[in-house]
């Protein structure tokens, strides 16, 4: 008999601690450049505009628009084989940066629409996901 698999949770390291504890507290946390203001997201050490390792967190508006999408039906880690198929989005957050979370509408997702995060709760760990507006 086959025990169930685990999903693989995240390791908060320093510099991705602030970006998790965010998430728990219910808001995606962007980096933000302290010499040219340049956003990121996901955490990273350097800023890839001028390389500063200098970096304040600001509290993303959760707004943004799909960039693209992808249905997922081969599960790369044997935790989400019960969950196939399900849809990853890129979407071009308001501010900026472009982050990767989870389709929670059962419609398709239309390149450009608007659409809004909600960070889902789950036992492996918080999540993004995006709904349509
Ligand atoms: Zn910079």
């Amino acid at each position: 008999m086959n025990e169930p698999v685990s999903k693989p949770v995240p390791v908060p390291s320093a510099l991705s601690a602030p970006y998790w504890e965010g998430l728990r507290a219910g808001e995606l946390r962007l980096q933000a450049c302290a010499d040219c203001g340049q956003l990121r997201h996901y955490p990273r050490l350097l800023c890839s505009h001028c390389y500063s390792r200098a970096h304040r967190w600001q509290v993303a508006s959760g707004h943004g628009r799909i960039h693209s999408y992808t249905v997922a039906h081969y599960a790369y880690h044997p935790a989400f084989a019960g969950e196939l198929p399900y849809t990853l989005v890129t979407v071009d957050l308001a501010e900026g940066p472009r982050a990767l979370g989870r389709w929670l509408d059962a419609a398709a997702p239309a390149f450009g629409a608007a659409v809004q995060l909600v960070i889902v709760h789950r036992e492996s760990g918080p999540e993004l996901a995006f709904t349509a507006v």
